[in-house]
């Protein structure tokens, strides 16, 4: 078997590790969760790592450079999943950057840094409702109100943790600080089409977007469906609809992405013209400046199309997380990894979704490499990944890496 042909066959055993037999769901500090870091940890000794699980349910790994305690080059992804999964994601980046480890473990000995593996737990949050709770705490920025958050049968994140095994008063021992870390470099499926539609194996993210989360209260009057004639209606939901459309068309050639998700009606009778009308809208951009401009955009928009109806609008917002940009050193070891498999001029993406790396960001420079999936599907079991994508991403990143790691101490390896 070829080195892509094992990691896609440990892929396959750890979507055996499930809580739900039929499919895959492998949820936060779960006995799927504890089965996942077993066969993985066997996978990591082979490699030449010493493991061990850190007190937030990360699992982890080390090699030492050419001296104990150096500093460490971070590699991975996480371990968890969504319910109904695909196998792929998050977990063939742990087991790349395992690979990666292996290829590389002899030379280890000789570099300025350690070499790290990290599978992190709860970056999807399915089980507790939050997110990146495994990288948080590595990044030092856990939240001590976490600890009362509910599982959906009432059991406490503490609880939880309990019976997992750790002691959530130790929560504190998984944060690392600057000083430890080099970088963290992450190989993650793209989750989307743009790849596939280019081409390419690899592709170097730029940015991982924030999202920015607003609801829109569209306000008219509430009258008789029959009785009022139209030029006397100020109908909320066709305002509403309006509005929604200008949206998509707004965004669609933008290259920023905008989706009403969710949409609510008031008073909600067939008989009754709707007074109010609540939506919501989900915005992502490459960098905050753009994806600021676009919510003005949007907003001037929506207010005239609900103007021209004697609508009001009220907006609200209710979440908002800034973009994370990768460091340029890691872009470009990334970029001389990809050109160095023979793509020679390679693919800029940024990131539509959320990854570990967002958090990470807190306490290292984050770089990552997006492998082509098929069809972009991702977040459903029918996520594919190619062996020969695979192989790629597992050069190109032992190629960066390399060039990372060689290159800590020196004046370019310096955090900028
Ligand atoms: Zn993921």
């Amino acid at each position: 078997m070829t080195t892509a042909e094992v990691v896609l066959a440990r892929c396959d055993a750890l979507a055996a590790c499930t809580d739900r037999p039929g499919r895959l769901d492998r949820q936060h500090l779960t006995p799927a969760l504890a089965a996942a870091h077993r066969l993985t940890t066997g996978w990591m000794t082979g490699a030449g790592l010493r493991t061990w699980r850190d007190q937030a349910g990360n699992l982890c790994g080390r090699v030492e450079g050419r001296e104990p305690g150096l500093p460490a080059l971070l590699l991975g992804s996480h371990l968890d999943t969504v319910p109904d999964a695909g196998r792929y994601d998050g977990m063939l980046g742990v087991l790349m950057a395992v690979a990666v480890v292996e290829r590389l473990r002899d030379e280890v000995a000789t570099w300025p840094c350690a070499l790290e593996v990290v599978g992190f737990t709860d970056e999807e949050g399915a089980r507790f409702g939050t997110a990146l709770m495994g990288s948080r705490a590595l990044a030092g920025t856990w939240d001590d109100t976490w600890w009362a958050l509910r599982d959906a049968d009432g059991t406490t994140l503490e609880q939880a943790a309990r019976d997992f095994g750790l002691d959530p008063a130790l929560v504190g021992t998984a944060a690392r600080r600057p000083a430890d870390l080099v970088a963290y470099l992450e190989a993650h499926i793209e989750q989307g089409p743009l790849l596939e539609e280019a081409d390419r194996s690899l592709g170097v993210v730029t940015t991982i977007a924030g999202a920015q989360r607003f609801r829109v209260e569209v306000v008219g009057e509430a009258r008789h469906a029959g009785g009022t004639p139209y030029p006397r209606r100020r109908d909320a939901l066709v305002g509403a609809a309006e509005a929604v459309v200008l949206v998509e068309r707004t965004v669609r050639d933008s290259g920023a992405i905008a989706t009403v998700g969710q949409i609510e009606v008031e008073p909600g009778a067939v008989n009754v013209i709707p007074g109010r009308a609540v939506f919501t809208v989900d915005l992502r951009a490459a960098t905050d400046a753009e994806r600021d401009a676009m919510r003005r955009t949007l907003l001037t928009g929506i207010t005239a199309v609900c103007a021209a109806r004697g609508l009001t609008v009220h907006v609200t917002d209710f979440y908002e997380a800034p973009a994370t940009p990768c460091a340029a050193r890691l872009r470009d070891a990334l970029r001389e990894g990809v050109a160095a498999t023979g793509d020679t001029d390679p693919l800029d993406v940024w990131s539509r979704a959320g990854h570990d790396g967002m958090a990470v960001s807190a306490v290292t420079d984050v770089g990552m490499l997006f492998v082509r999936c098929r069809d972009g599907i991702s977040h459903h079991p029918d996520e594919e990944v190619r062996a020969v994508d695979v192989a790629a991403g597992l050069d190109a990143l032992t190629t960066a890496v390399r060039a990372v790691a060689t290159r800590t101490g020196t004046p370019a390896g310096v955090r900028a």
